[in-house]
């Protein structure tokens, strides 16, 4: 099969998949985006089977973008996608109605920050329920330090971790590659809908995603605890510091990256520790 001028696939497919093996060995020209849309009860693994049909074709070579749209729970098998390292663009929307099916950890994330440098956009699940589970802020530093140019998260992650890392002695590092450089992330955009997040943290939770971040702009939610973070968030990004609205929140961090970026233009805020973590003096505020 040969579809030279094919540059994209939209898909709404019911349970069977057989009919992928029509694409096996075809030169399919630019093709950029695949997108999968399914109503079966049964999902099973069309990421696996994607990725061995695809990986016969040119699209191993040119895709930049997948998506995968259901409205059941699912676990999907993330890792088929790694064999596709130019992606920029990966969303895979599943439902967390009836309880969590996010199953998303560290691992999972790491491996696919690794294996997608280029990512833009990464979107995993719906809007992300009031489970408190998923990754963890060292997931998040992994994606921030392995994924420059990521603009868009949605995923499930776990807010408590970044409270803890501002507090704890241990310090959080990218895996088992101290030596990863790390540029300024891109992301400006972060989906938490319905994440918990612990009592009284929203400002520290803010200085920690600057810090990880530190282009955020917009964080959108559901669960109305994360107002205090994105008003904070969109302070620093107004005047160039933080606001404190309601109380003094300690913001000693250790986040071991290779290279935390300040996030305050006005004065130097973050030390080297001696211990090669970074911590942070108080930097703009206004009292
Ligand atoms: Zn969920």
């Amino acid at each position: 099969m040969a579809l030279p001028n094919l540059v994209s696939i939209d898909i709404e497919y019911d349970g069977d998949l057989n009919w992928l093996q029509g694409f096996r060995g075809a030169t399919l020209g630019g093709l950029g985006l695949v997108v999968f849309r399914t109503g079966a009860n049964v999902i099973g693994d069309p990421l696996g089977a994607f990725e061995s049909v695809a990986l016969t074709t040119s699209a191993k070579d040119t895709l930049l973008g997948f998506r995968f749209f259901t409205s059941r729970p699912w676990n999907p098998n993330y890792s088929a996608l790694l064999s596709f390292n130019q992606l920029k663009e990966v969303e895979i929307v599943f439902s967390c109605g009836g309880g969590c099916s996010s199953r998303v950890d560290d691992d999972t994330i790491i491996d696919l920050a690794r294996g997608m440098p280029k990512l833009e956009v990464l979107q995993l699940g719906r809007t992300p329920c009031q489970t408190p589970t998923g990754i963890t802020v060292n997931g998040l530093i992994n994606l921030a330090c392995r994924c420059p140019h990521l603009l868009k998260l949605r995923i499930h992650f776990q807010a408590a971790t970044l409270v803890e890392a501002a507090t704890s002695a241990t310090a959080p590092s990218p895996s088992d590659e101290p030596a990863i450089s790390r540029k300024d992330c891109a992301l400006t955009d972060l989906e938490v809908g319905g994440t918990p997040i612990p009592a009284r943290s929203g400002s520290t939770i803010a200085h920690i995603l600057l810090q990880i971040f530190p282009h955020i702009l917009n964080i959108k939610y559901t669960n109305h605890e994360w107002k205090l973070v994105a008003e904070t968030v969109k302070d620093f990004r107004r005047i160039g510091g933080f606001v404190h609205r309601s109380s003094k929140t300690p913001i000693t961090l250790h986040l071991t990256t290779d290279t935390i970026v300040m996030p305050c233009q006005k004065t130097q805020s973050i030390i080297r520790t001696p211990v090669g973590g970074w911590s942070t003096r108080r930097p703009c505020y206004r009292p």
